[in-house]
C-alpha cells in the first residue's frame, strides 16, 4: 500500500509529494488535469511571482489569522529560494519584495518542480479526478473517476475554486465535507471590481497612479495606493486586487474613491488649477489638466465636474473647487468584483480549527491532511499565495 495520496497536482500538492519523498515516503500524486501545475504557468501573468520576501502572517487572512503562521515559519521565504536554488531554479528580486525566476518564464518554476518529482518514490497519475475519499480498515480508500486506490495517509491539495479558467474547482471542499470537514462561505479575491463602467469605459486601457479608497458612506472599508488601470467594466491593477477581498466580503452600498494627487493637499491643487487657469485662459477648460495626468483622464475628470467647452478663463474659483474635488475624491460606485473564473484566490475555505497548524493533520479524521488554498487561508497579491502553498504543502508533506 501507498504511504501516501497527495489529491492534486498543483503547487501545494507537489511541495508536498517531494517533501513526503525526500522523508522516506512513497507517494502517489493524483492530478485531474492532463498535466501537473498548469495553474502555475498562468500565475504572475506567465513569470511566476513565486514568493515575497515580507511573507508574514499580516498578509494573510482567514477567520483565523495566526493559522498559517507556524507553517511559513517552518519553511519561510529564505528556505524556500534555497530549496528552489537546490533543483536549479534561479531567482531575481523586486523591490517590493517579489521574486520571480531569472529566466521571467513561469515554465521554469513548473519544470524544476516536474523533473524533480522524476525519482524513485514518487508516482505521478495525471487525467486521475478523484471522487471520493473514505477512511478503511487500514488508512484511506482513494476512488477516482476511473480507478481505485488505497493509501496509508491523504494530503488534500486540491486548491480552491479560483482561476477556474486554469482548473481550479471546488473539489476539494466535496472531497473534505463528505469526511465531516466545514468550509466558511468563499469569495473571490484578488480581483477586479466592478463599477458604473461609464467613465471606465471611456479611459479604458489607461493606467493611473491613485490612492484608492473603498468607503461605504462616511466609513472607510479599505485603503490603498498604487497603480489603477480602467477597464470596459470597472478598475484593475495590483493595488485593486489588494482591496477586492473587502470589496468581496464588505456587501453593497460601496463607493471606490481614486485621488489623483495623493501627496498633494487640496489647498496645493486648487493653486495649480489657479495658475492653469491663468496660462490655459484661452482654451477649453477640459484642458487645464493637460500635462499633470494622461490627457483623456484629466478630460473626463474636468467633464465629472462639469465643464467641458467654456473657456478656461471664465472658470470660478468655486468651479476649480469641482474639478480639485474630482481629481481627489473620483467617486466610481462599486456594484460588485469580477468572478472566480477572474479571480486569482478563493478567500475562505475548510474551516482551520479543524486542523491542528503544527501538522495540517485533521482533527477529525487522523491520518488525513490539507494544504494550499484549499484551506481558509488567502494572501495578499505579490507571491503571498504561493508562499502559502509551498510552506504548508513542506509541513503536510512530512506527515506529522
Ligand atoms: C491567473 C492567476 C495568477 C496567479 N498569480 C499568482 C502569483 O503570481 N503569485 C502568487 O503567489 N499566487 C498567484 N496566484 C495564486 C496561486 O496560483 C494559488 O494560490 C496557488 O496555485 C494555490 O496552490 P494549490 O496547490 O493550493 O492549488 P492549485 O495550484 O490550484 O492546485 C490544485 C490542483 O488540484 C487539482 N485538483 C483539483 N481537484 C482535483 C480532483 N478532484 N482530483 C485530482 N486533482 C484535483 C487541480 O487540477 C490543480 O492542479 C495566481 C492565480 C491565478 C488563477
Amino acid at each position: 500500500m501507498t504511504d501516501v495520496i497527495i489529491i492534486g497536482g498543483g503547487a501545494s500538492g507537489m511541495l508536498a509529494a517531494l517533501t513526503a519523498a525526500e522523508s522516506g515516503h512513497s507517494v502517489l500524486l493524483l492530478e485531474r488535469q492532463s498535466r501537473v501545475g498548469r495553474k502555475l504557468l498562468a500565475t504572475g501573468n506567465g513569470r511566476c511571482n513565486l514568493t515575497n520576501y515580507h511573507a508574514a502572517p499580516d498578509r494573510y487572512h482567514g477567520e483565523d489569522g495566526t493559522f498559517c503562521a507556524h507553517a511559513l515559519q517552518e519553511f519561510d521565504v529564505g528556505a524556500t529560494l534555497q530549496y528552489f536554488a537546490s533543483l536549479g531554479l534561479l531567482t531575481v528580486s523586486e523591490d517590493s519584495g517579489r521574486v520571480y525566476p531569472m529566466s521571467n518564464m513561469a515554465g521554469s518554476v513548473l519544470d524544476v518542480l516536474r523533473y524533480a518529482l522524476e525519482r524513485p518514490g514518487i508516482e505521478v497519475r495525471t487525467g486521475q479526478v478523484v471522487t471520493a475519499v473514505k477512511p478503511a480498515a487500514e488508512g484511506f480508500a482513494v476512488k477516482t473517476e476511473t480507478d481505485a486506490f488505497a493509501a496509508r495517509r491523504v494530503i488534500l491539495a486540491a486548491g480552491g475554486g479560483a482561476g477556474s479558467k486554469v482548473g481550479g474547482v471546488m473539489d476539494g471542499y466535496r472531497l473534505a465535507k463528505a469526511l465531516g470537514h466545514h468550509r466558511t462561505v468563499l469569495y473571490p479575491s484578488l480581483v477586479q471590481l466592478k463599477t458604473d463602467p461609464t467613465y471606465p469605459r471611456a479611459l479604458k486601457g489607461i493606467k493611473a497612479e491613485c490612492g484608492i479608497t473603498v468607503r461605504r458612506g462616511s466609513d472607510v472599508v479599505a485603503e490603498n495606493r498604487g497603480e489603477v488601470l480602467f477597464t470596459e467594466y470597472g478598475v484593475s491593477g495590483p493595488a485593486i486586487f489588494d482591496i477586492s477581498r473587502a470589496v468581496s466580503t464588505g456587501g453593497e452600498g460601496l463607493i471606490c474613491q481614486l485621488n489623483f494627487f495623493p501627496d498633494w493637499e487640496r489647498r496645493e491643487v486648487l493653486d495649480w488649477l489657479r495658475l492653469r487657469r491663468q496660462t490655459m485662459g484661452a482654451h477649453e477648460a477640459s484642458t487645464l489638466l493637460t500635462g499633470s495626468c494622461h490627457t483623456r483622464l484629466g478630460q473626463m475628470l474636468c467633464k465629472a465636474a462639469g465643464f467641458t467647452n467654456q473657456r478656461a478663463a471664465d472658470l470660478t474659483d468655486g468651479d476649480l473647487e469641482r474639478i480639485a474635488r474630482q481629481t481627489q475624491r473620483f467617486a466610481l460606485p462599486i456594484t460588485g468584483t469580477c468572478g472566480f473564473d477572474q479571480a486569482q484566490v478563493t478567500a475562505g475555505g475548510l474551516r482551520t480549527d479543524e486542523f491542528d497548524p503544527q501538522t495540517l493533520e485533521s482533527r477529525l479524521v487522523p491520518g488525513f491532511y490539507a494544504c494550499g488554498e484549499v484551506l481558509d487561508v488567502d494572501g495578499d497579491c505579490g507571491g503571498f499565495n504561493l508562499q502559502w502553498a509551498w510552506s504548508s504543502g513542506h509541513l503536510a508533506g512530512q506527515l506529522l
